[in-house]
């Protein structure tokens, strides 16, 4: 019977563990193993305002709702799901971190 091949490689003290690479989600840069990288965790989520503003009559909020539903029924699942709440996470290098904190800063 011929030996049984495992998925698994041993990794004895000799070998050198290869931290895999990661490329900076904006610039697409290449980080290297040994250099800082940042995670960006982005969350964004719909607010609505104007739904309930306390003029309208019940009849006209039905028909704000019915139309909501109707327009809602059309759309992708996927797509409204993100537009209702979207997160995503990746990694940047430290010039990108840079121009996202200065874009924030600058408005
Ligand atoms: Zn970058």
């Amino acid at each position: 019977m011929p030996p049984r091949k495992s998925h698994l490689r041993v990794v004895s003290n000799n070998d050198r563990f290869e931290v895999p690479s990661i490329t900076c989600h904006i610039c697409d840069t290449s980080i290297d193993s040994t250099a800082p990288f940042f995670d960006v965790k982005l969350k964004i989520t719909s607010g609505v305002n104007k739904a309930l503003d306390g003029s309208k009559t019940s009849d006209q909020l039905e028909e704000d709702i019915d139309s909501l539903i109707d327009e809602l029924s059309k759309r992708d699942k996927k797509s409204l799901e993100e537009e209702v709440c979207l997160e995503r996470n990746f990694q940047v290098c430290p010039t990108c971190r840079k121009r996202i904190l200065s874009m924030l800063n600058s408005e």
